[in-house]
């Protein structure tokens, strides 16, 4: 089965967002596990992390079908010393707090270089951030989104991911997600069937298909290759429909979580709907 979801809030605490997702008629979501835009945040209360677990099995949410995004804040690869140390303090902080919600995946963005060091030094820090939170946990896969490509953000080519994967000792426990909106930012088509065809055939070559653990579906504002991170509504965008079919119809995304992030949250159970009925 393919489990459509979206990235719901947890406005009143991580209880509510299984809600959220089972009234729109999603099988999958995401969520932050905190403020996204703090640093720290007091640990889960048993109470909410108990109501997450009813509500998840209450909902057919399992979880390989959650990925918890982490902070915007978190830059794994910042080149100062001292914003490195918190980036990786606040990143093992947010793989606990995945784990004591019995889940199993956190998706995050790789890190940025800041035009302070060459990237492949940048990409050595983030993967060396990674293996220190895998050492400070035990269950959970980090699983690396690819990215636009805007500004000094890493992870935008195949290649740069493959590198991170190689350079992550526990291979059990590193995964990526795919963000269909960042992929036409920096350059992969998807405009056609063929077009994406040779987008995953690329993917698969370079990273490994098997390293696919989830997918965020986004139309895109912007043409192909502009590196700007512009997410549209399913059919609304630059993308168009093509793409999502292939998705909706192609064996490694099944039993991983789809997740929408497009920007009227209004429009999420129409675009569920959609996505399935291709
Ligand atoms: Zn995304
Ligand atoms: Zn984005």
């Amino acid at each position: 089965m393919k489990r459509v979801g979206a990235h719901v809030s947890i406005a009143g605490g991580v209880e509510n967002a299984p809600l959220h997702a089972k009234s729109i008629g999603a099988k999958a979501f995401a969520m932050f596990t905190k403020n996204q835009r703090q640093w720290k945040a007091p640990k889960l209360p048993a109470l909410s992390i108990d109501a997450f677990m009813n509500n998840c099995i209450e909902g057919g949410f399992k979880p390989e079908h959650i990925l918890p995004h982490d902070s915007y804040l978190i830059n794994l690869g910042s080149p100062d010393p001292d914003k490195l140390r918190n980036a990786r303090e606040a990143f093992i902080d947010e793989m606990q707090r995945v784990e004591s919600l019995g889940l199993i995946l956190l998706n995050f963005h790789p890190g940025s270089h800041l035009n302070s060091i060459d990237e492949e030094g940048c990409l050595k820090l983030i993967a060396e951030s990674i293996n220190m939170a895998l050492n400070a946990t035990t269950s959970v896969t980090a699983v690396i989104e690819n990215t636009a490509g805007q500004g000094t953000n890493l992870g935008y080519r195949f290649e740069q991911l493959a590198s991170l994967v190689e350079w992550v000792e526990d291979k059990t426990r590193v995964g990526v997600c795919l963000d269909t909106c960042h992929l036409f930012a920096s350059g992969y088509d998807l405009q056609t069937n063929d077009a994406i065809e040779s987008t995953f055939k690329e993917f698969d070559r370079i990273v490994g298909m098997k390293y696919l653990k989830g997918m965020h579906l986004n139309d895109a504002l912007r043409p192909l290759g502009s590196r700007l991170d512009r997410h549209a509504s399913i059919g609304k965008g630059t993308i168009g429909m093509e793409a999502f079919s292939y998705i909706m119809a192609h064996p490694a995304c099944e039993e991983i979580p789809l997740i929408l992030e497009t920007p009227d949250s209004d429009q999420w159970s129409s675009e569920i709907s959609l996505l399935y009925s291709l």
